[in-house]
């Protein structure tokens, strides 16, 4: 007995890979990713794989630059989310008010850095079915669409620093100069993308 063509694809569209993450200094993170035209059954793919990637690093968000492909493809996930939100070809349509938040990237492992972002985002792109959406933003939700567009746009956090102090190591055992901010910040906000 053997599988059809047909079924050993769906077969292999089933299964569903944790994919290498590109870290700095690697070039694809300083690429612009191109918009998808067809959302086609390897957009499914990379998308699940995306997922599944994010949550095996404990991240809330990634973007396909951190999977090495460049393609408009962001997925988040916040503590609080059941389902993983999926972005393609995501947009900032508006950035409201300015804030100081501590942030990490999965790409750039073992350091966080206070970052300068909005207070309130309003973003569209398309569902993974290619369906129209447009969200409302703030807090981490805000925090993760502009940390994961800006990943499309091959800009790192690091650019947004505060200023080039405020980058740190993380369990640093010196002690940033805003321990006092950090320790306001409860461990499920702190955002990692
Ligand atoms: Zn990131």
């Amino acid at each position: 007995m053997g599988l059809s063509a047909c079924d050993a694809q769906a077969e292999r569209w089933r299964k569903v890979s944790v994919l290498p993450m590109h870290i700095v200094p690697d070039s694809v993170l300083r690429e612009r990713a191109k918009r998808v035209s067809n959302i086609s059954p390897s957009i499914q793919k990379l998308i699940d794989d995306m997922i599944e990637t994010m949550r095996d690093s404990h991240g809330v968000g990634l973007a396909a630059n951190q999977v090495g492909v460049l393609q408009r493809v962001i997925v988040i996930q916040l503590p609080d989310d059941e389902e993983p939100r999926v972005f393609i070809n995501p947009e900032l349509i508006k950035q409201e008010g300015e804030r100081d938040v501590e942030e990490g990237c999965l790409s750039i492992p073992g350091y966080r850095g206070l970052v300068k972002r909005s207070v309130k985002v309003k973003a569209k792109g398309l569902d993974r079915k290619g369906k129209a959406v447009r969200v409302n933003a703030d807090e981490l939700l805000a925090q993760a669409l502009e940390h994961e567009i800006d990943h499309l746009n091959g800009t790192l956090y690091i650019d947004r620093l505060v200023d080039r102090t405020k980058l740190w190591k993380e369990e640093a055992e010196e002690a940033p100069q805003n321990q006092e901010e950090r320790e306001e910040t409860p461990v499920e906000a702190q955002y990692t993308g």
